[in-house]
């Protein structure tokens, strides 16, 4: 049989680091730790490998298409398929930003959602049979966020498709252009944007019942508030607190029942979301 293998996204610190750390131990497989930025990546690596830890590394920019394809095609041609994928990369622009608000938006919109987007286009079609695909979301991505009934309904219609919500998505940058975001209840940027990103992954879960891949699982997470770069080092969890919803989420047993398209709290409980 071959070898299993693991890839985390945006894994040269924080969150997607200690990840890692924690697949590589408890993992029967390989594990690639991904990075956009090569030597902030092998960096990573040399300091796992410092443990005893042997990670894989391989350059990653979700941003970029043809980085996510040159990925994909190499661990079709290496290991051919792939057991656990964690979306975890992603941005967060700081409310003090200077930015106008327009950019903020799309560019937190293009990270997080598209670009999660397309990887997992890239990299479905390399899931094995009992793979395991966790999409890191935030509780900024709680549903209860936008303070508008009929737009929740439609983020949580159970038939939404992929192409409602590109199309939700849109409408929100349309009103940012608009100046109308607050009165159509949205809050931040990033808000928007994990809502999308969970929205994607119930999509994901429906879409994998029906796959002739026995048995893949995908879930969304919210790691907790944690110390690292992206919240400004404001979290009182440690990155090894805030890893512990993603990797239970990455090893779930084969033919579990539950959790299945479900929103994770760092603690491993389901919330209705
Ligand atoms: P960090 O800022 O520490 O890490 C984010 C990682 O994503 C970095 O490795 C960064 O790389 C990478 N990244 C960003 N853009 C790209 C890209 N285009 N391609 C590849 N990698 C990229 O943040 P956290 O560890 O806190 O965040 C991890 C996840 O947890 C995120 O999805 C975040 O939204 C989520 N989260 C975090 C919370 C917290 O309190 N920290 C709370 C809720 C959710 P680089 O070093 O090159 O910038």
């Amino acid at each position: 049989m071959s070898q299993k293998v693991a890839v985390v996204t945006g894994s040269n610190k924080g969150i997607g680091f200690a990840t890692v750390r924690n697949l590589c131990s408890q993992f029967d497989g390989i594990v690639y730790l991904t990075a956009r930025d090569e030597d902030r990546g092998k960096r990573a690596v040399e300091e796992l490998n410092k443990e005893g830890l042997k990670p894989a590394f391989h350059k990653l920019d979700i941003d970029d298409k043809s980085s996510i394809d040159k990925f994909a095609a190499f661990i079709k041609e290496k290991h051919g398929g792939l057991d656990v994928l964690v979306n975890n990369a992603a941005i967060l622009i700081w409310h003090d930003s200077p930015e106008p608000l327009l950019k903020q938006a799309e560019e937190t919109l293009k990270t997080n959602y598209y670009a999660l987007k397309d990887v997992c286009n890239a990299l479905f079609p390399l899931l094995r049979p009992h793979a395991r695909v966790v999409t890191v979301s935030s509780a900024a991505g709680f549903l209860q966020r936008i303070n508008n009934e009929e737009l929740r309904s439609r983020y949580a219609d159970p038939n939404l498709t992929v192409e409602d919500l590109d199309k939700l998505v849109q409408e929100y940058i349309e009103d940012v252009k608009a100046g109308t975001q607050t009165e159509k209840g949205y809050s931040s940027p990033y808000s928007v944007s994990k809502i999308a990103a969970s929205a994607l992954a119930r999509i994901q879960q429906k879409k994998f019942l029906e796959d002739p891949r026995e048995d893949i699982v995908i879930n969304h997470v919210h790691p907790g508030f944690v110390d690292t770069d992206l919240v400004q080092h404001k979290g009182p969890l440690t990155i090894e607190e805030g890893s512990v919803a993603s990797t239970y989420a990455a090893l779930l047993p084969k033919n579990c029942e539950s959790p299945k398209g479900e929103y994770l709290w760092y603690d491993k409980q389901i919330v209705d979301w």
